[in-house]
Formats: C-alpha cells, structure tokens, sequence
C-alpha cells in the first residue's frame, strides 16, 4: 500500500543555497548567534528543538524571539532535502526516497518491530563497493553524505512517528559503505545520543561494514562503543572476491583478523552477515566452511535471505537450501539469527535501496 507523503515528511522546504545548514555542525550557528549579540546557550536551545522537540520550521521554536527566528529563517535552513517519495509498507515499513541539494538521491527507513522503532540510513550516495547482488551499488559511488545529510534523515525519519514514540535503535546499513565515511558519520551518530536529542544509546546503534580492516581498526581508536556488524557472504576468498569484489585485495583472513581486533577494543559481540543467495553461496559445504571459518568465536551471525533486485540474476535460496544451511551452524553451536524480510513490497528491505527509485 503506497500513502502520499505524510504532513510531516513535507513540512519544511529546503532554502536556499546560500544559506547554511543548521544541522551540519560546521554550518556556522555558534558564530552567527555570536555575531548577532545572542548568548552561546540559544544555539543548544535551537539545537534541542531540532533533536528532541522535532521543530520542523524556525517557526515552530516559539520561546525565540521573533526577530531571531526570522534571522535564523534568512540565514539557515533545517531541512537540505525534499521528500520525493514516502512508501508505506502493511508491516509498517517507511521508506523515504530523499532528494539532495545537488539533485542526488538516497533512501532510508523506518522499520516497526514491536515496541523497537529502527531507523535504517545512509552514509553515501551509491556505494564503491560493488557487491554484485545489492543494487545500492549499481551505478558506483557520488559522494559521501554530510553529517548534516546523515542527521536530517534521523530527523525526517523520527518525525514519522506519533507524538510519545521514539526512536531506539539506528542501523547504518543503508546506502553505502559507512566506514568509508566515518568523518561525517561519527558527528552525526554522536548527536543522535544526545540525551536532550533522540537519546538514542551507543549500544542500539549498529554500523554495517564490507570489511574494511584499516577502517575497522579507526572505529576500534577512535570509539568502540559502537556494534559492528562485518558482511562475510562467502567463507573462502574465492567466492568472497566473486560477489564482494573488494574482497579481492583484502581477504578474508584480514577482515577477520580486524573483525577480532574491533571485537577485543569493545568487547561487544561482533555480527557477522552472510547474504544467502541460491545455489551461489547456500550449501551445506558453504555453511561447512563458514563455521570452520568463524572457529568458535563467539558471534552472531545474521543470515539474510536474498532480496531481489531489479534485473539482478540472483535467486533467492529454497527453504529447504536455507533450513540446511542453517542447521549446520545452528548443530555447530553457532548464534544464528534469520533476519526477517521487512518492507520488500517497497524495495526498501536489505540490498534495495538505490538512488532511483525503481518502482516509483
Ligand atoms: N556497506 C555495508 C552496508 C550494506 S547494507 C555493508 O556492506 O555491510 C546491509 C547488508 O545488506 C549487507 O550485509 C549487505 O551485503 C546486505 N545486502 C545487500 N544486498 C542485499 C540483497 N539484495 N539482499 C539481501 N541483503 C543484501
């Protein structure tokens, strides 16, 4: 069932150019205010009207002055983006297909799970990574996502929601490859904590990685905290490098040994994903070597039933093939979870988003 954008999701159109971003933190709010004569503290009221109070105007921030709000409406803009698409799934799924300033597109989305609200969101427009059975990869990459980019889907996502429910957990496993841009990401998953923000905890936020060992080991320096989940796909690098080209210069050994490095700094359970994909990598020897390859360690690993894709010629495993695979691990004493297929009938479950929309 598709819904027309929601009041929310449209409220706030995009300045501009010249004007700033108000949700980038280098967007330049502390030094206007300054320059203006305001006191410090009205940039972190601005601040917690954005984050915790879900404004969606300047106008809506009604203990500033008049004249600040207009001057704050001259000078900035909150949202960069336009909504040029809102699909609503049956099981509750959002999926938001997000116009740029530049004329980019990206999607993210909100998944209802229970009493967990999930945002899933993006760190890049495209992706360089070239997995051959994701379509977020289709076209390679443009560029990297703003903070200002990254917190605003947080924001257009957290105003889906009825007022008294939040946000609780963030997947960046949107498009893109997230530790590849860790410089915007990390600003914006920091703000995303904020107490007097979404107040989201570290603990509920989990990054997505291809496996990117030097990547892996900056996270583990620079914050920890984070749950890390490392896309496998293939236990041995033959079948690895065949459908996670990268993997070709890297292997498998590497991303593992970064995988424990990353595992020791945080001292949280790592997940490992593995995309089943028909008759390609869903044998009973694939699941074989995979638990020879994870050799006791104690992770998840996070099956995700292949998701089609658009003219991609990959098929889905049978239950039988699935229920197979997963009965070696699961007799081998391997933590499996099947993650379940959410928002599929709007191309917004794992491996779907692009920057088109393929079925508008
Ligand atoms: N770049 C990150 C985030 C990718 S999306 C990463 O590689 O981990 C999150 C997960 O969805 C990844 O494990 C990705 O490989 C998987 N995925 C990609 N395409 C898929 C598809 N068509 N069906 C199911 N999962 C897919």
């Amino acid at each position: 069932m598709d819904s027309p954008p929601s009041p929310s999701a449209m409220i706030g159109a995009p300045g501009t150019a010249a004007q700033r971003h108000v949700l980038d933190p280098g967007g330049g709010l502390g030094d206007w205010l300054a320059a203006q004569g305001q006191p410090a503290w009205r940039g972190r009221v601005i601040w917690r009207w954005l984050h915790g109070r879900r404004a969606a105007s300047f106008a809506d921030m009604t203990d500033l002055p008049r004249s600040l709000r207009a001057g704050l409406e001259a000078e900035f803009r909150i949202w960069t983006t336009t909504v040029a698409l809102h699909r609503r799934a049956d099981d509750g799924t959002e999926k938001l297909l997000l116009q740029l300033a530049d004329g980019q597109r990206i999607e993210c989305v909100l998944l209802r799970d229970g009493e967990r609200r999930t945002v899933c969101i993006s760190s890049q427009v495209g992706c360089a990574m070239g997995c051959v059975f994701c379509a977020s990869g289709i076209d390679g990459v443009v560029r990297n996502l703003t903070t200002g980019e990254i917190v605003e889907q947080l924001l257009r996502l957290a105003l889906l929601l009825p007022a008294g429910e939040r946000l609780s957990h963030i997947v960046v496993m949107g498009m893109g490859e997230p530790l590849a841009n860790l410089d915007r990401l990390l600003p914006a998953l920091a703000e995303a904590q904020d107490a007097e923000g979404l107040g989201i905890s570290q603990r509920r936020i989990t990054v997505s990685t291809v496996g990117l060992p030097p990547a892996i080991d900056r996270l583990a320096a620079l914050d920890p905290g984070y749950h890390l989940a490392v896309s496998l796909h293939a236990a041995d690098d033959e079948l690895r490098t065949r459908l996670v080209p990268v993997n070709k210069a890297i292997g498998l050994a590497e991303v593992m040994a970064a995988a424990d490095r990353y595992w020791e700094a945080s001292g949280r359970r790592l997940t490992f994903e593995y995309v089943l994909l028909g008759r390609e990598n869903d044998s009973v020897e694939d699941a074989r070597r995979l638990v020879r390859l994870l050799g006791g360690r104690a992770a998840l690993v996070n099956v995700i039933p292949y998701n089609a894709v658009a003219g991609m010629p990959w098929r889905e495993p049978t239950p039988a093939a699935r229920d197979a695979f997963l009965d070696v691990l699961r007799s081998s004493g391997v933590n499996v979870q099947v993650r379940r297929r959410k928002g599929a009938r709007i191309d917004a479950a794992c491996g779907q988003l692009r920057r088109i929309a393929a079925t508008p």
